[in-house]
């Protein structure tokens, strides 16, 4: 990619190479020069293929989506700068004031506050609703309904959503699927072949899987909605650096082990804090007491994923004392890094709801959420141990 009319200013010294690079090259160029006025129309027309400026395409962004498009086997997804970027683009892009969405019941907290808040804001009514209970979402369907948008395993209960359910009462509604599969990955499920008609990913979490990396995805099964898509996260400024797509390709090479090898010792774990003193309440998917294990078994292809909730019995004296002793492991609100972390919802994420409402989903004072990392499973046991028996100590 080289400027073949040149300035003044650069590109300066780049040395031709008759070999080429192994890696991908980051690309941070913003603007891109063309040869003519007629070559402008042409790649502008899509007769021939060009960049012209970043925020509308860059070659880091393409790599990235063509990459994420052949996992979830789709075509023309978008890459954006978060993935609330992606969330936002998706209802933005196809939804008008007078429409009405229905939303998963456990959403992302900011896919909440979207439903919530800043879409009714704009004109577009919301609901929510139980998308484990087919009848609940028919029930909440209205003639204005456009779209239900839901997660494949809820955060932090790691209730299974019935995919297939949806996807039928979509289909004869007439209404839009949309599948936030940042938790499950395109290694547990690929909604498309279930269904779906729009997948959006937080790449930031297990995709990236890195930690230093904010970025997101959304794609559609119909090219037009996909272009719709797109376009808005052109015009609203959501697509993605090239510096970030260049982190995040880097990521997704790895993506498959890591998540294999984090999905094998979170199942490990699960079943070792199912035996610790202290530990009430154990919820890992693939585990046969978690309430969705029969559906987690087909609609997952028996992927546990690498989340593992629990709860100790004490309360929040108990839960100070878990992470204290928890050395080794950050407690930090976000899941898919190499490493271990631990979120606790009654201080995070679900802060802002009253004891009342926490309770109605299980999250006691005593209750954590672990996304489990890529350390040695042993070392990860030994901690866990040490930190229920302080948990205990301390009024478990
Ligand atoms: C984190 C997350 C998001 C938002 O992604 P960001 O990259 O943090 O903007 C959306 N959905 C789910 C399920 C998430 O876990």
């Amino acid at each position: 990619m080289r400027n073949s009319r040149g300035t003044l200013m650069r590109p300066f010294g780049l040395a031709e190479s008759t070999s080429s690079p192994v890696v991908t090259p980051l690309s941070p160029s913003v603007v891109y020069a063309s040869e003519t006025p007629d070559a402008l129309d042409a790649q502008y027309d899509g007769r021939a293929h060009g960049y012209t400026y970043s925020r509308e395409g860059h070659p880091n962004a393409d790599v990235v989506a063509a990459r994420l498009d052949a996992m979830e086997g789709a075509a023309g997804g978008v890459v954006t700068g978060s993935g609330m970027g992606a969330v936002t683009a998706v209802l933005m892009g196809l939804l008008r004031a007078g429409d009405h969405v229905i939303g998963g019941n456990q959403l992302y907290g900011r896919s909440m506050r979207l439903m919530g808040h800043d879409l009714p804001r704009l004109g577009i009514a919301t609901s929510l609703a139980d998308p484990g209970d087919v009848a609940a979402m028919r029930a909440a369907i209205r003639p204005e309904t456009r779209m239900l948008l839901v997660e494949v395993v809820s955060n932090p209960s790691l209730r299974v959503a019935d995919i297939d359910g949806l996807a039928a009462l979509c289909r004869e509604s007439g209404i839009l699927l949309a599948v936030d599969n940042t938790f499950t990955t395109p290694r547990a499920i690929r909604p498309f072949d279930h269904g779906a008609d729009i997948v959006i990913h937080s790449v930031t979490k297990l995709l990236a899987g890195h930690a230093d990396v904010m970025l997101g995805y959304a794609v559609a099964r119909e090219p037009e909605t996909a272009a719709a898509i797109r376009t808005f996260a052109v015009t609203a400024g959501l697509t993605a650096s090239p510096f970030d797509c260049w982190l995040a390709e880097r990521g997704l090479l790895s993506f498959d082990l890591r998540f294999d090898r984090a999905q094998a010792t979170a199942a490990a774990l699960a079943d070792h804090l199912a035996d610790l003193p202290g530990v009430a309440r154990i919820l890992y998917p693939m585990r046969p007491d978690h309430p969705d294990h029969a559906r987690a078994q087909t609609l997952l292809r028996g992927q546990g994923g690498n989340m593992v909730s629990f709860e100790l019995s004490g309360g929040r004296a108990a839960a100070n004392a878990f992470t204290r002793a928890a050395e080794g492991l950050s407690f930090a609100p976000t899941l898919g890094d190499v490493a271990t972390t631990l979120s606790h919802p009654a201080s995070s994420s679900h802060r802002n709801l009253s004891e009342q409402e926490r309770a109605a989903l299980g999250l006691s004072e005593g209750f954590f959420r672990v996304s489990v990392g890529l350390e040695d499973i042993g070392a990860l046991k030994d901690i866990f141990a040490r930190a229920a028996a302080a948990a205990r100590e301390a009024g478990g």
